[in-house]
């Protein structure tokens, strides 16, 4: 039941010399309906081309992503996306900005600011409705781009380390609500994220790339047990995976040198 796949990607970009950057060559994967994917790499690897790609705000130079059969070549009500910058509206409230994506997807299903709240309170922001983002903290503001993002119920979600800007505690609480949240919706998801544990913890498959030329170097079957608690870190299964994980990035760093 394959419902993305992501079929020999390949993104280039002109360089200002007017040259041919390979950002993401040959990526080949192919995921099933319901499954939480994580993509851990260095940064330059191509992760956030590979994200808009699948979104369809990026036109890859060759391949293609094909979801439930039909070839991705605009965006849809199918997926959303959290970014790597929030991509906030800076004149519109918390609020507000939760209610633009129902309001995109011309929500009815029920009352939009009743649904916006929900999420509001999920990431932890209620009491914030009437703020804007430039009154927040970068990892609040990022909070917003979750609700934003769950809050359509997206049968595909899209993560561009939606982490990244918060600190270590309430990345452990935001990474394990977004597990709850998953668990009872199961959509397929495409998580980036820099932290191998963050990768291991969250994901059935960690897919570890490399970079020049952004690639695939491992394809990893995560079998912990769900759901899933970050006491599982200490475990020898999952301390194996994380070993397997830093060698790559390791051999991978030393090559580059
Ligand atoms: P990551 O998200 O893993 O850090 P990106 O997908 O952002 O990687 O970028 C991959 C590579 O492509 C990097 O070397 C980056 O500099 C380059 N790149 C990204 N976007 C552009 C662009 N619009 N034009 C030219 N080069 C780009
Ligand atoms: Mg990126």
């Amino acid at each position: 039941m394959t419902h993305i796949a992501i079929e020999h990607l390949t993104i280039s970009y002109e360089t200002p010399q007017g040259n041919e950057f390979v950002a993401v060559q040959d990526f080949h994967l192919e995921i099933d309906r319901g499954r939480f994917v994580t993509i851990v790499g260095p940064s330059g690897c191509g992760k956030s081309s590979l994200l808009l790609a699948v979104d369809g705000l990026l036109r890859p130079t060759s391949g293609r992503v094909v979801i439930d059969g039909t070839v991705v070549t605009k965006p849809g009500r199918d997926r959303a996306m959290v970014f790597q910058s929030f991509a906030l509206l800076p004149w519109r409230t918390v609020l507000d900005n939760v209610r633009f994506g129902l309001e995109l997807q011309r929500w009815n299903a029920d009352d939009p600011v009743e649904r916006a709240c929900r999420f509001i309170e999920i990431v932890g922001l209620s009491g914030f409705e009437s703020h804007y983002p430039h009154q927040l903290s970068g990892g609040m503001q990022q909070r917003v781009g979750i609700a934003r993002a769950l809050a359509v119920d997206p049968a595909i979600l899209l993560m561009d380390e939606p982490f990244g800007a918060l600190d270590a505690q309430t990345r452990e609480i935001m990474g394990s609500e977004l597990l709850r949240i998953w668990e009872s919706n199961k959509q397929t998801a495409l998580f980036v994220t820099h932290s191998i544990d963050e990768a291991l913890l969250l994901g059935d498959t960690v897919v570890v790339m490399a970079r020049n030329p952004g690639r695939i170097l491992d394809v990893i079957p995560v079998d912990l047990p769900r759901p899933r608690s970050v006491e599982m870190t200490d475990t020898a299964a999952f301390a194996e995976h994380r070993r397997r994980i830093r060698q790559h990035l390791r051999a991978e760093r030393t090559a580059g040198e």
